[in-house]
C-alpha cells in the first residue's frame, strides 16, 4: 500500500459528522478527549438536507448545557403539545399539563450547523467531503483511512474508533459477528409504505404539529418558519416524487386532512419533494473490540414520533461518559457496559415509534376490522388521561 499523505494519531476517530457524530466529538472535548471526524459528505450539503425537525427536552439541554449554541432557545419554537386529527376532528394532546415537558421544532440542519460551528470554534478537527473511507484492526489497534479531494490516502490511528455513519453504516457490518450468542442479533421491520415528504413555501396551518390518520392514509403537518412549512402524507414507497405536480400533492393532503371543525390547510409553492423509505431496525451488540456504533449505524425508527435524532444525541450523551471512564481512568470495562445502557432507550423508541406508525397509517392489509379498532384506539387516547401521558411521556423522552 502506498505511504500515506498524512497519517494522524488521535484518542477517538470518529466515522460520520451528522448528530452523533459532531455531538460526540464536542463531548469529548469538553472532557479533554480529543478526536478527529470524517464524513463524506460536504459540510453545505448535510447543511441543506432537511431530515427530522422536534427535539426532546433532553436534546435541547444537551445542546445549551454542553456549550455548542442556545440559538434552539431563541430560533427554535417550543411546542407544548401535538394535535391527533381523525374522524374529521383535531385532539390536542396538552404535554406540559400531562407532563410537565415540552419539544423543540428546532431542524436537524440547524443542529447540524450549530455542532459544526462549535467544533470549528473550539479548533476542533473535522474532516468533511472525504471519499473511500474504510476502517481496519477494530478488535486491536484500529485505524481509519480515506481519501481526500485530491485523491491523496490519509491515515487516522485511534484508540478508539465510533462508527456514527448513519443508516447506511460500514461500521455495522464491522461490528457485526455471524451467530448466535447471548443479546446478538439483527432486529428488523419493514413496512409497506413510505412517507412522501414536501416543504413548501406557505403560512402555517397549525401552531403545532398534526399527525393525522384518514380513510386515504397518515398525513403529518409540521412547520418550519413563518413562510415555510414541512409536511408529508403516507404513499407507496416505489412512488416516483417528480410525478406529483403541486395540485395533485396539495389534493393527496386536503383529502387526508378533511374535516368539519373548520380546519384549514395553507397551501403554496412546493419547493422540494422526497420519498422517505423507513424501517425498524436493531443491530446488538453495538461493540465489536475498540470499534462502537452510534446513532442511526445502530438501529434505525420510523420517523413517526420523531425520535430518530433524539435517539442519536442519547447514544452518544452515554457513550462520552463510556470513553471518558476507558480513556481518562482506565476503566476499560465501561466498553462493555456501552450496548446495554444505550439499547434501554433505544426498545422503548422502537416501540414508541412502531406503534404511533401502526395506529396511524393504513395498510394494503387492513380489514375493515382493523379500520375500526385503529378509530377505538385513537378514541380511547385522546379521551383517556392515562393513555394521553403514555403518547406524551414518550413524545417528550423518558428521563435519562
Ligand atoms: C432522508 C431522511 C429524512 C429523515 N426525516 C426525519 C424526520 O422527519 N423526523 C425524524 O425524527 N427523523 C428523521 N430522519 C432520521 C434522522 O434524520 C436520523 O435519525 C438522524 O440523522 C441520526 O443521526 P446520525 O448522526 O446517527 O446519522 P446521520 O445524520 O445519517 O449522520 C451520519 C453521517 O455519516 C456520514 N457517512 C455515512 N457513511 C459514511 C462513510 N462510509 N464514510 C464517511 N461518512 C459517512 C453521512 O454523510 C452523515 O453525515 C430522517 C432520516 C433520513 C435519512
Amino acid at each position: 500500500m502506498s505511504t500515506p499523505a498524512s497519517t494522524t494519531r488521535t484518542r477517538v476517530a470518529i466515522v460520520g459528522g451528522g448528530p452523533a457524530g459532531l455531538m460526540l466529538s464536542h463531548l469529548l472535548h469538553v472532557a479533554g478527549i480529543d478526536s478527529v471526524v470524517v464524513d463524506h459528505r460536504t459540510v453545505e450539503t448535510i447543511a441543506t438536507t432537511h431530515r427530522a425537525g422536534i427535539l426532546e427536552q433532553d436534546s435541547v439541554r444537551l445542546l445549551t448545557d454542553t456549550g455548542v449554541d442556545g440559538r434552539v432557545l431563541t430560533e427554535g419554537d417550543r411546542h407544548g403539545g401535538i394535535y391527533l386529527r381523525f374522524d374529521g376532528a383535531s385532539h390536542h394532546i396538552d404535554f406540559e399539563r400531562l407532563t410537565g415537558a415540552s419539544v423543540w421544532l428546532y431542524p436537524q440542519t440547524e443542529v447540524f450547523v450549530d455542532l459544526h460551528r462549535a467544533r470549528v470554534r473550539d479548533g476542533g478537527d473535522v474532516r468533511f467531503g472525504v471519499s473511500d473511507v474504510a476502517v481496519r484492526d477494530v478488535d486491536t489497534a484500529p485505524l481509519v483511512h480515506y481519501l481526500d479531494a485530491e485523491g491523496r490516502r490519509h491515515e487516522i490511528t485511534a484508540e478508539i474508533v465510533v462508527g456514527a455513519d448513519g443508516s447506511r453504516s460500514i461500521c455495522r457490518d464491522l461490528v457485526w459477528q455471524e451467530g448466535a450468542g447471548p443479546g446478538r442479533g439483527r432486529f428488523g421491520r419493514d413496512y409497506p409504505f413510505a412517507w412522501f415528504g414536501i416543504l413548501c413555501e406557505a403560512p402555517k396551518s397549525a401552531p403545532e404539529l398534526i399527525y393525522a390518520r384518514s380513510d386515504h392514509g397518515f398525513a403529518l403537518i409540521s412547520q418550519r418558519t413563518e413562510d415555510v412549512q414541512r409536511m408529508y402524507f403516507q404513499c407507496d414507497p416505489g412512488e416516483d416524487p417528480q410525478a406529483w405536480s403541486d395540485e395533485r400533492i396539495w389534493d393527496e393532503l386536503q383529502r387526508r386532512l378533511a374535516g368539519t371543525d373548520g380546519f384549514e390547510l395553507r397551501t403554496g409553492p412546493v419547493i422540494e419533494r422526497t420519498v422517505l423509505p423507513f424501517r425498524s431496525f436493531v443491530q446488538t451488540p453495538l461493540r465489536r473490540g475498540r470499534l462502537l456504533l452510534a446513532g442511526d449505524a445502530g438501529h434505525t425508527v420510523p420517523p413517526t414520533g420523531a425520535k430518530g435524532l433524539n435517539l442519536a444525541l442519547a447514544d452518544v450523551r452515554v457513550l462520552a461518559e463510556v470513553l471518558e471512564l476507558a480513556l481518562l481512568k482506565g476503566e476499560e470495562d465501561a466498553l462493555a457496559g456501552y450496548t446495554e445502557r444505550a439499547l434501554g432507550r433505544v426498545w422503548k423508541a422502537q416501540h414508541f415509534s412502531y406503534w404511533m406508525t401502526t395506529m396511524l397509517h393504513r395498510s394494503a392489509e387492513s380489514s375493515d376490522f382493523d379500520e375500526q379498532r385503529q378509530l377505538g384506539e385513537l378514541a380511547t387516547l385522546v379521551s383517556s388521561e392515562a393513555g394521553s401521558t403514555y403518547l406524551a411521556e414518550g413524545y417528550t423522552g423518558w428521563p435519562s
